[in-house]
């Protein structure tokens, strides 16, 4: 345990003291085991790093363990979007916020002064005075990118290939303009010829279309098996 927990964990102790609350030595047992890691833990988690531990107790226990942990100022209770509560270590005059990712629940620590200080300043202009804020991006980790399917510009399509459209990067009259032929993120469509150098013909349901190769460089599709 390094030094910071270590304090940590004295304090705690000396402050329960004062609780004259039973079971001392298990609340610490529990106590050691949400320092050993640097994870952002749901009560299920804790229970299974006790097991680890072979430690086995009730969760209602463990539940009142961290929650006092929590009020004592030891630890933060964070509910990111579409998550059961989590804990996390609370070190006095450390702070940081969090990246969320939507399809893993993968959490990033990030730390940033300039958007602190930003956020200090317009709370001030509207002449009020924060106490505390939490700031939650949530999007796609890089992991999960790097397991998407690929994308790419419907000009590079071959004939015959079948693919969805994923978004347009053309203006609001580019966008207008291909809405009116069907063509919009979630377009299912086939490439019937793509060989020459001109336009290219797509096919969507029955009726086949000509599009620029301006226009196509800035349909982003994925290829259909
Ligand atoms: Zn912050
Ligand atoms: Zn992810
Ligand atoms: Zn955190």
């Amino acid at each position: 345990m390094d030094r910071e927990n270590l304090f940590e964990r004295e304090n705690f102790k000396a402050l329960i003291k004062d609780d004259k609350i039973g079971r001392i030595e298990d609340r610490m047992k529990i106590i050691d085991a949400f320092l050993s890691t640097e994870e952002h833990v749901t009560l299920g988690e804790m229970l299974q790093i006790l097991k680890e531990k072979g430690l086995n107790y009730e969760p209602e226990f463990v539940r009142e363990c961290m929650n006092r942990w929590v009020e004592l100022g030891f630890a933060q209770k964070k509910v990111f979007e579409g998550q059961p509560p989590r804990y996390e270590h609370r070190h006095l005059g450390k702070h940081h916020d969090h990246l969320i990712c939507t399809k893993c629940g993968r959490i990033i620590e990030f730390s940033n002064k300039d958007m602190e200080q930003l956020q200090l300043r317009i709370a001030s202009q509207h002449g009020f005075h924060m106490l505390q804020h939490k700031m939650e991006i949530y999007g796609i980790c890089d992991q999960c990118m790097a397991k998407r399917e690929p994308v790419l510009p419907l000009a590079m399509v071959k004939t015959g290939e079948k693919v969805a459209v994923k978004s347009i990067m053309g203006g609001k009259s580019m966008r207008i303009r291909l809405k009116e032929m069907g063509i919009k993120p979630g377009t299912n469509l086939e490439v019937i010829n793509n060989d020459g150098p001109g336009r290219i013909i797509i096919g969507i349901g029955a009726t086949r279309y000509a599009l620029g190769r301006g226009i196509s460089q800035k349909i982003m599709v994925s290829l259909i098996n």
